[in-house]
């Protein structure tokens, strides 16, 4: 589950999937063939390469445990609405706003710049904001004119899916966050006092 990569090692199959919360990202081997591969959404592309493989129907037999769960229902992720690839400025939101609610504070400054807001993986994960907005390795990729980074370490997954940005400005209160390496401008400081001033001044020069 969740493979990010496949490879085949001395002739047999290796799946590369992230655990413990993505801080590590181990090699996955198989007792018994044939082995299954469920990838992490997004982590491959769809790509045609020809070729033909045999479709093999394959017996199975479920464990008593393993058919105990029952499917209660069925949904789809919330955020179709979410169209951060078009829009020319985008405000990112990271774990640094502290909680869900607070994500209402990109809004309001992307609403009064009149861009959309994008996040990082870990609020998505952690169900602030939905997976359509996400950017990086896992996400979209995206190069807007403007990337406002609020409370957004900078990690390398992250920065993959939006380092084309034409501006990145980043707010981050610690000035040693990896971010402000690929910044066109940092602003050192606590977004809850910065974002609020941010938003109304904009607001107030757009009358
Ligand atoms: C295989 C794999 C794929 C991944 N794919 C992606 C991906 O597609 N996209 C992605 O984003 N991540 C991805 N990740 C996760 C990535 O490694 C980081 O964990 C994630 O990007 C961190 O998100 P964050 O910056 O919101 O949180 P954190 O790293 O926790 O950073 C929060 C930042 O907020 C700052 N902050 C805190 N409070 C305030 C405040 N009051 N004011 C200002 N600043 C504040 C902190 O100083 C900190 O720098 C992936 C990881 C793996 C292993």
């Amino acid at each position: 589950m969740e493979v990010t990569e496949v490879k085949a090692q001395d002739g047999k199959l290796v799946a590369v999937r992230p655990v413990l919360q993505d801080s590590a990202v181990v090699d996955v081997g198989y007792v018994s063939e044939p082995g299954i591969i469920i990838g992490r959404l997004n982590a491959f592309d769809a790509k045609e390469t020809g070729g033909s493989a045999d479709v093999v129907d394959v017996e199975v037999e479920l464990s008593e445990w393993s058919t105990r769960a029952t499917m209660v229902t069925r949904g789809e992720q919330r955020g179709g609405e979410v169209n951060i690839e078009d829009a020319e400025l985008l405000v990112g939101g990271g774990r640094g706003l502290g909680e869900k609610d607070n994500f209402s504070m990109a809004e309001d400054l992307a609403g009064a710049l009149g861009g959309a807001v994008a996040a990082t993986r870990a609020v998505v994960d952690a169900g602030w904001y939905p997976y359509a907005a996400q950017i990086g390795q896992t996400g979209k990729t995206v190069a807007p004119k403007l990337y406002l980074a609020l409370g957004i370490s900078g990690a390398i997954q992250h920065k993959v899916g939006m380092q084309s940005s034409e501006n990145i400005v980043a707010i981050n209160k610690d000035q040693n966050a990896p971010i402000f390496e690929f910044s066109d401008l940092g602003v050192v400081g606590d977004l809850h006092k910065i974002v609020p001033k941010l938003t109304e001044a904009i607001k107030a020069k757009k009358g």
